[in-house]
């Protein structure tokens, strides 16, 4: 197996709709405003697991090199007709089945790292507490002076009174600020950085590597794409879930059919 950079364009199924998912009806306004240091998400997928040259010839991808391992299962190897492109869709189908019946052990034949930015503390309070199949490498606000830090500022799309919006936001706006100062002031004082840090708000931004192989995601997807998930992360998986779209549709194609063909029905 290898890892490569790069991204497929998907063309089918019921495509992630951030804006369906997480309607941010403030996001011009947030602009508008030109908040103290504000900052917005960015999901990017920097490498993936690839078949070896030898099984690319036969015509398996990344999306289905999870059925070719389940093929030692049934010992069906001899159902390939030696046409990479019949081949390839043969896998396909075979993939579509191992999902239906939760056979998903093969899923963690992939594996992916994306690189995230512009995410809250908040938000990774509650993402890492996921355990089985993923990791991070997160920036470390012992070792890293947190006086340039950014700040993820709330959407408030459930309040339509767009003075009250702006309020809200001047009030997230002055935390930001005053835990700045502070920060420097206790720095000024002779704080060290992992002292000073703790009078940061959870609303300021750190970015990461985040690994997972594909049954983890899938089970991340199915927890925080839900509805009563909380905004943030639902966003960030929805934007998880756009990226790996792009490489294996098959293995998340039942997932987006699920998700957004619902919201498009509510
Ligand atoms: C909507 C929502 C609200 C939440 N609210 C709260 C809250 O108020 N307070 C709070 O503390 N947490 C809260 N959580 C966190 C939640 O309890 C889980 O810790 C978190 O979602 C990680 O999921 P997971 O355990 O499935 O982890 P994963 O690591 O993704 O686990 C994958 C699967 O492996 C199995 N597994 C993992 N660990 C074990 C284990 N130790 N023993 C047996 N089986 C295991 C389970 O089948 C699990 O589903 C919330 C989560 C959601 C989605």
């Amino acid at each position: 197996m290898e890892f490569i950079m790069g991204s497929y364009q998907y063309s089918s199924y019921d495509k992630p709709t951030l804006n369906l998912l997480v309607p941010d009806r403030w996001k011009q306004l947030r602009q508008d405003m030109n908040l103290f240091r504000s900052v917005e998400p960015e999901v990017k997928i920097i490498g993936y697991t690839q078949p070896t040259e030898e099984l690319r010839k036969k015509g398996v991808t990344t999306d289905t090199l999870p059925a070719y391992t389940a093929r030692h299962c049934y010992e069906s190897f001899d159902k390939y007709s030696q046409d990479p492109k019949k081949d390839n869709e043969l896998d396909k189908d075979l993939t579509r089945r191992l999902i239906n019946m939760g056979h998903t052990t093969p899923l963690q034949a992939i594996e992916f790292t994306f690189d995230i930015y512009g995410t809250s503390k908040s938000l990774q309070a509650q993402w890492t507490r996921h355990k089985i199949g993923v990791g991070w490498s997160y920036r470390s606000t012992r070792f890293v002076e947190a006086s340039g830090n950014k700040f993820v500022y709330n959407i408030y799309d459930y309040i339509s009174d767009v003075d009250k919006v702006k309020k809200l936001l001047r009030i997230d706006e002055e935390h930001a600020k005053r835990a700045i100062g502070d920060y420097n002031k206790k720095r000024d004082l002779g704080s060290t950085k992992q002292d000073a840090r703790k009078i940061m708000p959870v609303e300021f931004a750190t970015d990461c590597s985040f690994f997972a192989n594909a049954r983890a995601l899938r089970h991340l997807f199915d927890l925080r794409l839900a509805k009563k998930a909380e905004w943030e992360i639902r966003r960030m998986s929805g934007m998880i879930l756009e990226e790996v779209m792009k490489i294996t549709p098959t293995i998340f194609e039942d997932i987006c059919n699920n998700t957004f063909g619902k919201l498009k029905k509510d």
